[in-house]
């Protein structure tokens, strides 16, 4: 972020092609995907891309073909923007994996911005009871860490290990107690401690501290590597490990006997389905999840990259738009 990506741009309003919306951004979350495109951890799909895939807005316009929204509604447009629904993952219910998918902020224009337009299949209905801002974090951070959620086998009362504690876990950490289980969350940033367990965790202690009770499933949300022995360690037997992010510095060798026997299993998290985002979505209102954001003027993009880079941001950072 030192050598300032980002770029305000004046750039014409987006037509709506067919099956897609012209959808004016009231705002848009900021997420550490952004910040690894943004710092070339991810190189970017095209030139001059604009990131964000978080983004709250309202239908100002339909394409033809376009039928699941009218104009006025507010919607969600979020990080899978497009599979090509025929490979033999996107038949298996699977198109998390499929090897032709889009991303919002990747390959297409994202919601860094006062307009753009997505695919209308792929634009997701909001559920009621939160703001905008508030609803901006649950469309990356909270799929994300649902699907996490999913990936790390938690059964039903289980004790969850969570490494790294911002926009993500604060929301995956309210959806493991709602369903009673007991989480223990890791994270070098005091601040992210504190708001763990305002949330009602059963305690937040630094990255390496070991974990107060063995654990049956682990998340890691900090792009750390160093953190996957350890958390492995903290695993019970037969627990699993979910790494959440995109991008991971590499992991340091690990030893077979102390982190991984004892069918003790380690598994990556890849995007989502847009079914794991309508089951997130009707989760988030049921529970009245609390969000915690921390909003930024749109051409204050680059400083809420900079924050979210130094640990500064307490729950999600979000543009707010119009
Ligand atoms: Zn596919
Ligand atoms: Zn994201």
């Amino acid at each position: 972020m030192e050598t300032g990506p980002l770029a305000l741009l004046d750039r014409p309003e987006p037509e709506p092609g067919p099956g897609e919306l012209l959808i004016r951004v009231l705002c848009c979350g900021v997420c550490r995907t952004d910040l690894h495109l943004a710092e070339g951890d991810l190189q970017p799909r095209r030139p001059d891309v604009t990131p964000g895939h978080e983004v709250v807005g309202e239908v100002m316009a339909a394409g033809p073909d376009s039928t699941r929204f009218t104009v006025g509604d507010r919607v969600g447009v979020a990080w899978l923007a497009g599979t090509d629904g025929s490979c033999r993952y996107c038949r298996r219910g699977s198109e998390n994996l499929c090897p032709h998918s889009v991303y919002t902020g990747w390959d297409r224009d994202g919601g860094y911005a006062e307009y753009l337009v997505a695919a209308d299949a792929y634009v997701h209905p909001l559920p009621s009871g939160f703001s905008n801002a508030e609803l901006a974090p649950l469309l990356c951070a909270g799929i994300i860490g649902y699907r996490a959620l999913k990936r790390a086998e938690l059964p039903p009362g289980g004790r969850l290990g969570i490494w790294g504690f911002g926009g993500s876990a604060h929301l995956a950490s309210q959806v493991a107690i709602a369903g009673g289980a007991a989480v223990h969350v890791f994270t070098r940033a005091p601040a992210a401690r504190e708001l763990a367990l305002d949330l009602g965790v059963a305690s937040a202690q630094d990255s390496f501290d070991p974990s107060p009770e063995p654990l049956d499933s682990a998340i890691i949300f900090a792009p750390v590597g160093d953190v996957v022995p350890p958390a492995l360690r903290n695993l019970d037997r037969g627990g699993t490990l979910a790494i959440a992010g995109i991008y991971l510095t590499d992991i340091p060798a690990l030893n077979y006997e102390r982190e991984l026997f004892q069918e003790r299993t380690l598994r990556s998290v890849t995007s989502n389905t847009r079914g794991d985002a309508e089951e997130f979505l009707r989760l988030a209102e049921r529970l009245r999840l609390k969000v915690s954001v921390t909003p930024y003027p749109l051409d204050a993009a680059d400083q809420a990259l900079t924050d979210l880079a130094a640990d500064r941001v307490t729950g999600a950072a979000v543009l707010t738009v119009a």
